[in-house]
């Protein structure tokens, strides 16, 4: 049995991140996939678990061997999925979850038409800009940016599978969980 990829996009600053950490406490068969990218670290942040953090040129050569599923630039620094954090999961049937943003998304449904599209919505698009200056991690500049990103990105939620709006969190991770929990024990009896 293989597993299912799920891939969870939508606005910086939305939560995806919140809601992700809850569906993996409700769905114990849920994986999360750590992306690449060369993006600072954040000083809460460990190498490994949120990212794994690279040089530019590492990140480079890793895009040159092939490494990524998909990889790309956003608010001025590089992203990226990793093969090796996706492939031999999915193989093993296990599910696995990536939280990247909207162009990779897609690139990711081009290649494996069989993932799982969710896009976590805001309740209203004004609360974005309150989360991501009360986060307090981003200069004014990248803030500007990730807002000019997200108005872009809210027009992307048709192409995807799943909308969930994260009114609440716990209630938004109950939706993506049930995506993978019930229906993979369903197909197993089919
Ligand atoms: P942040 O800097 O806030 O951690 O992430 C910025 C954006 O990059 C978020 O929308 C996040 O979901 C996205 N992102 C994180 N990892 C990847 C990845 O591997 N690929 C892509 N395409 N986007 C990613």
């Amino acid at each position: 049995m293989k597993g299912r990829l799920v891939v969870v996009s939508g606005p910086s600053g939305v939560g995806k991140g919140t809601v992700i950490a809850e569906a993996l406490r409700r769905a114990p068969d849920l994986e999360l996939a750590t992306s690449a990218t060369t993006r600072p670290r954040r000083q809460e942040e460990v190498d490994g678990r949120e990212y794994h953090f690279l040089s530019g040129p590492e990140f480079e050569r890793r895009v040159e061997e092939g490494a990524f599923l998909e990889h790309v630039s956003y608010a001025g620094n590089r992203y990226g999925t990793l093969r090796s954090e996706v492939e031999r999961r999915l193989r093993a049937g296990r599910d696995v979850v990536l939280e990247i943003e909207v162009v990779g998304a897609r690139a990711i449904k081009r290649q494996m038409p069989e993932a799982v599209l969710v896009f976590i919505a805001p309740p209203e698009v004004a609360d974005l800009e309150a989360r991501l200056r009360g986060r307090g991690t981003d200069t004014e500049k990248e803030i500007e940016s990730r807002l000019e990103i997200a108005r872009r990105e809210m027009e992307a939620q048709a192409e995807f599978d799943h909308v969930i709006v994260n009114d609440t969190a716990e209630r938004a991770a109950a939706e993506l969980a049930a995506l993978v929990g019930p229906a993979n024990e369903d197909e197993e009896h089919r």
